[in-house]
């Protein structure tokens, strides 16, 4: 047994509160303060990852070093943390189910019954403690997604009750994040349903030891006693937690609030050292003070929801505040651009991304949008079907192969310039089969990439199924589209340039998951730096 502390937390009254936020917010701080600390992140839903959803359905796919498709909050933890988490990371239902069941077929469960309490409830403690028992943590907080009374969440706040008395007292704390709304008409703020959400944790044994109120006003000394009273917490453990300008304040507003104070408290945890957030608020001086602005167009067919890039946006930020620059976002949907709405849609931005995707939808606006920026000297970044998209543009316009596709989109093209993957050919199951994780990368001396990561060697996430292909490299080297990174075992071309135009890349992997806070991304860095430059012209 050693010696992790556990950090539960939970959501009440309403979805959508940040608990992803304050969780990692929380984190920081105890981080700064010298604790090593991880978190992890409990999905209620039977999908076995998220990699089979769609964006709409729950924003973007976040994938991990190790190749897990997992939710995107996880992305948040990597951003604050600046340390790389991996599958055990995130569990849902139909992971835990998956693994009950298999341990049924196995017999492994001699006879008995095989039931909810205790059998999920085991392997939900199973999986929490997995990364406490790996001895690298202080503490580990674990977020229970979906909101407290939710019928789905049940086994897991059963699973915390259980683990409140098998970790001890001092080993476990409860975080409770609730809204506490403001009703205009009354000129009042309500406590009503946070006493709700409270209550309904306890009847299922649940104590929570700590509030943190999301509130869109001051919550006064009135009012956190009126909470502390009816949700039987300490006064000095209601929490307030106003609306930020940006989510990157929230550990500084935490920090006030003695968030990581009470949590130390409660664990018995030395709370002598202070955390500084030096770096991080070198970050924020810098995001807040911007001495210039540039618009990004961001392709993509998923915008109506912008969690769905979610990684993309705040890749933006750190290479924003790197470059002491403002970026806007245009959001352009790629169904409603055509060769001929480019002209009035990209008018004005700095630089293009053309976003990763799946499937057909949209993807001849996507082309349009390469075209338009190739052949205007407009900076480009292409992530993933991004990337593909630029070389079937290539391969269309500059080697006139009008036909060019991805066989993606049409099986039986002519010119399958973007082709599946040789591995993939027998694949049949959607789920967790594409290339996944981390892969290496060698860069060609003379590029943009090279002068962007300074190093020839480099290690990216990806989430693909299908690739360039090598039957066209010739002609596309030869027309002016040039490899400037492959794979060193496999020689799958990864990143495509156009050196004649000022910053023009398509990436097969996705840089933007290893964008944080402390490390903006090289690319998205010099990408911002390229658009910049753009925008003084
Ligand atoms: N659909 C493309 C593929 O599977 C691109 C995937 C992506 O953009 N993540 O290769």
């Amino acid at each position: 047994m050693n010696n992790t502390k556990y950090v539960f937390v939970t959501g009440g009254v309403t979805s959508s509160l940040g608990k992803g936020i304050i969780a990692a917010s929380l984190a920081k701080l105890l981080q700064e303060r010298g604790y090593s600390v991880t978190i992890q992140k409990l999905d209620p839903y039977i999908n076995i990852d998220p990699g089979t959803l769609n964006p709409y359905e729950h924003g973007e796919c976040y994938v991990t070093d190790d190749g897990a498709e997992t939710d995107l909050d996880l992305g948040h933890y990597e951003r604050y943390l600046n340390i790389p988490t991996s599958q055990a990371n995130n569990v849902t239902t139909g992971r835990i189910y998956q693994s009950v069941i298999n341990k049924e077929r196995k017999g492994e469960f001699l006879g008995k019954t095989v039931q909810v309490i205790p059998h999920i409830t085991d392997e939900i403690k199973n999986r929490v403690q997995i990364l406490g028992n790996t001895g690298d943590f202080d503490i580990v907080i674990t977020e229970i997604g979906g909101t407290v009374g939710d019928i789905e969440s049940l086994p897991y706040i059963e699973a915390v009750r259980q683990l409140q008395w098998d970790l001890g007292e001092d080993n476990a704390v409860v975080v409770h994040l609730t809204l506490v709304p403001y009703l205009a008409a009354a000129g009042e703020l309500k406590t009503k349903p946070t006493q709700h959400s409270v209550k309904m944790l306890m009847q299922s044994g649940v104590s929570p030891d700590i509030l943190v109120c999301r509130s869109e006003h001051e919550i006064s000394d009135d009012i956190k006693r009126k909470l502390a009273l009816f949700c039987n917490v300490k006064k000095q453990n209601v929490i307030q937690s106003l609306d930020a300008e940006t989510i990157y304040d929230v550990p500084n507003l935490m920090f006030k609030e003695g968030l990581d104070y009470v949590v130390l408290d409660k664990l018995r945890l030395s709370t002598r050292k202070q955390p500084k957030l030096t770096a991080w608020n070198r970050f924020l001086e810098r995001h807040k003070n911007p001495t210039s602005t540039i618009e990004i167009g961001l392709v993509g067919k998923y915008v109506e929801l912008h969690d769905s890039y979610k990684s993309i946006t705040e890749a933006f930020i750190h290479a924003g505040a790197a470059n002491k620059t403002k970026v806007n976002v245009r959001w352009i949907h790629s169904e409603e651009l055509t060769p001929e709405s480019a002209i009035q849609q990209l008018e004005g931005v700095d630089g293009v991304l053309v976003a990763p995707g799946f499937g057909d939808r949209g993807i001849e606006g996507k082309i349009a949008a390469v075209q338009y920026v190739r052949e205007n000297n407009i900076p480009f970044l292409g992530i993933c079907l991004g990337m593909q998209m630029a070389v079937i543009e290539f391969a269309r316009n500059v080697l006139n192969l009008k036909d060019a596709n991805s066989t993606e989109m049409n099986p039986k093209v002519a010119h399958p310039v973007i082709n599946l993957m040789e591995e993939q050919k027998d694949v049949t199951d959607k789920g967790g089969t594409m290339r996944l994780g981390a892969w290496d990368c060698q860069l060609t001396q003379d590029s943009k990439v090279f002068e962007a990561y300074k190093q020839e060697l480099i290690s990216e996430r990806h989430r693909h199924r299908y690739e360039y292909n090598n039957e066209y490299k010739e002609q596309l080297e030869t027309a002016g589209m040039k490899t400037a990174g492959i794979n060193p075992k496999t020689g799958l071309v990864e990143i495509v340039e156009i050196p004649t135009h000022p910053w023009f890349v398509g990436v097969q992997y996705h840089p933007e998951y290893k964008s944080t806070v402390l490390n903006p991304h090289p690319l998205f860095v010099s990408f911002i730096k390229a658009a910049l430059k753009q925008s003084k012209k």
